[in-house]
């Protein structure tokens, strides 16, 4: 697969100004990006400008779950459910290193809201719904049984589980991922460069977008038949600052997630807990065990959205509901982070109930939104967001453009039977390199057969994190040592000490690469600690 790095960014800054072409797209979330994906394979000239680093906003900030949507059941949004697990099925395929099928529990108690035998309904409900395809179909457990399985959980009134199947990911990465497909079918993206003015013409159409390239604070106008925003929260920001007169659409509500070490929370599976209305998961991962989340009305700016007391007290109680016995206190918390939902207002009285589904549409001014709609379900949205675009072009555009065909693996090095083979070649070369099983393991997990490309590359002088700051910068667009430990790798949210024990050796990397003086350097190692202070701020409240 083609580079995606910074010398790309540099070379894709010059397409922007010389260049014409056929979809502009602001935003670099999941939604922008599998936009640029899907018109890039049919065969469209992209470009794509994100504001911040690729991901930074909510589409780093999920419970980081592929899921059909057990609670839309409850709301009878069935079809909802339906399209969610076919495209989880669809994930499994595109990215096996980076989506990971995950057992649920779902516990249910004597004062609940739902017992039972209508929960079994349930059950049986959402694996006929992904047409029996779940990696395993759900399972009864009896009051013991669960215990078993779960011994933190709490007993008290217990009447017994239901085990059914799910799925989690890294959702920074597959957005990093899913560019740099679209990058080498073509697409020219850069980060750090963020849309400040819309062209108009005559007849006041869009005709192209002034961005300012962040980092060297100069402007650009990038010309094209089409512009798409798919800048999630900041969709009536940025409605607002193209077009006086604006009508805000969105009701954005705030999720807050809090991050443990696996073992102060061992869960044998993922738990549902269900007591109230909103859903509070528990999710082990690979890494650590992620609680969350809350969803409470936001109407702030999205860019400075963060983590109260009052939410992390939020977490902490449902937590110790559930397992009284772990006795999880504040200090056992490892990070926190906070989100903003895209949702689409409507009518609903609360937050929580407010539709998760996407909206499309183009403006009187040619401007086509999306906004709303879930994370799993981004390849189909993405896909219904360039047949809209299509509607503006001429006739043999339409026809040329008009076969999506996303559904190929994201990264053809990492294919399903690849990623299961990259195990066993494990055991053949873990003797000719110097990394522990263990690492190796974990490259292999994160990166399938491209771990090997990895180590041939850089040879066997670096440690496995800095192989992943190494792949980060010349795969990922990279740019600095924050975006590293926020979103390539889960420093800032698995680590007890949030990575900074590496930050030496790591800084070296980057300053070898980009070659940093020791201020540039110094500069970097300031915004990450910086970073981690504002997001961690809650901790400083004595509670
Ligand atoms: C707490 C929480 C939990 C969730 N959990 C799940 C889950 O488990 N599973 C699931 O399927 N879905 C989940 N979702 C929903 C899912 O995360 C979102 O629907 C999805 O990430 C939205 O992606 P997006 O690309 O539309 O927006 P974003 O990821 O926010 O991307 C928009 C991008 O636009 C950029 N931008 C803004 N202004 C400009 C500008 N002027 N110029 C250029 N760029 C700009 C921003 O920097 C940002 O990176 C969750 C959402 C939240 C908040």
């Amino acid at each position: 697969m083609k580079t995606f790095s910074y010398l790309d960014r540099k070379d894709n800054l010059k397409k922007f100004s010389d260049g014409y072409f056929d979809l502009i797209i602001v935003g670099g979330g999941i939604n922008g990006a599998g936009v640029a994906r899907d018109a890039s394979m049919r065969g469209m000239r992209v470009a794509l400008v994100e504001a911040e680093d690729f991901a930074s906003g909510t589409s780093s900030r999920s419970s980081k779950l592929v899921h059909g949507g057990i609670r839309y059941l409850e709301n009878l949004e069935f079809h909802l459910v339906f399209e969610a697990l076919s495209e989880r099925q669809k994930l499994f395929n595109l990215a096996p290193h980076l989506v990971h099928p995950l057992r649920f529990m779902l516990p249910l108690y004597q004062d609940g809201r739902v017992g039972m035998f209508k929960m079994g309904l349930g059950m049986w409900l959402y694996d006929a719904l992904s047409l029996f395809q779940a990696p395993e179909l759900h399972e009864k457990l009896s009051f013991t049984e669960s215990i078993v399985r779960m011994p933190m959980l709490k007993a008290k009134g217990l009447l017994g589980s239901y085990i059914y199947s799910d799925a989690y990911m890294d959702d920074d990465r597959l957005v990093q991922e899913t560019l740099r497909s679209a990058a080498s079918f073509g697409a020219a993206c850069a980060n750090y460069c963020r849309a400040v003015g819309v062209d108009l013409d005559k007849n006041n159409q869009v005709r192209g977008i002034t961005v300012r390239d962040e980092l060297a604070n100069k402007e650009i106008l990038i010309r094209g038949k089409h512009v798409v925003s798919t800048v999630g929260p900041w969709t009536d920001q940025l409605g607002e600052r193209f077009f006086p007169g604006w009508k805000k659409i969105l009701r954005p509500t705030k999720g807050v997630h809090l991050t443990f070490e696996k073992s102060r929370l061992p869960m044998s599976s993922a738990v549902v807990m269900a007591a109230e209305k909103r859903i509070v998961f528990g999710i082990p991962r690979h890494e650590m065990v992620i609680i969350g989340t809350t969803d409470t009305d936001y109407p702030g700016d999205p860019s400075e959205v963060s983590t109260t007391v009052d939410d992390v007290k939020y977490l902490l109680s449902v937590t110790e509901s559930y397992f009284p016995g772990a006795k999880i206190r504040k200090e056992d918390i490892i990070s926190s982070y906070a989100g903003v939902r895209p949702l689409v207002g409507d009518s609903a009285d609360t937050a929580g109930k407010t539709s998760r589904e996407h909206t499309i549409f183009t403006d009187s001014h040619g401007v086509t939104f999306v906004a709303g709609g879930k994370y799993t379900t981004y390849r189909l949205i993405a896909e219904h967001v360039v047949n809209h675009c299509l509607k503006k072009y001429a006739v043999e555009d339409r026809v040329r453009f008009h076969r999506s065909n996303t559904n190929t693996p994201i990264n053809p090095l990492i294919t399903e039977d690849s990623f299961s083979m990259a195990g066993e070649l494990k055991k053949q070369i873990i003797e000719s390199i110097s990394l522990s099983a263990k690492e190796l393991q974990w490259l292999m997990d994160r990166h399938g057969f491209e771990a090997l490309k990895m180590i041939n590359q850089h040879g066997n002088n670096f440690d496995y994190v800095e192989l992943e700051a190494l792949h980060a910068i010349h795969n990922t667009m990279c740019l600095n040592l924050r975006d590293f430990y926020v979103r390539r790798m889960p420093l800032f949210l698995a680590e007890r000490d949030h990575g900074l024990a590496r930050l030496a050796s790591l800084g070296n990397v980057f300053k070898t690469v980009f070659s940093l003086s020791d201020g540039e350097l110094n500069e970097q190692k300031t915004a990450l600690q910086k970073y981690i202070e504002r997001e961690l701020a809650w901790k400083k409240v004595g509670f």
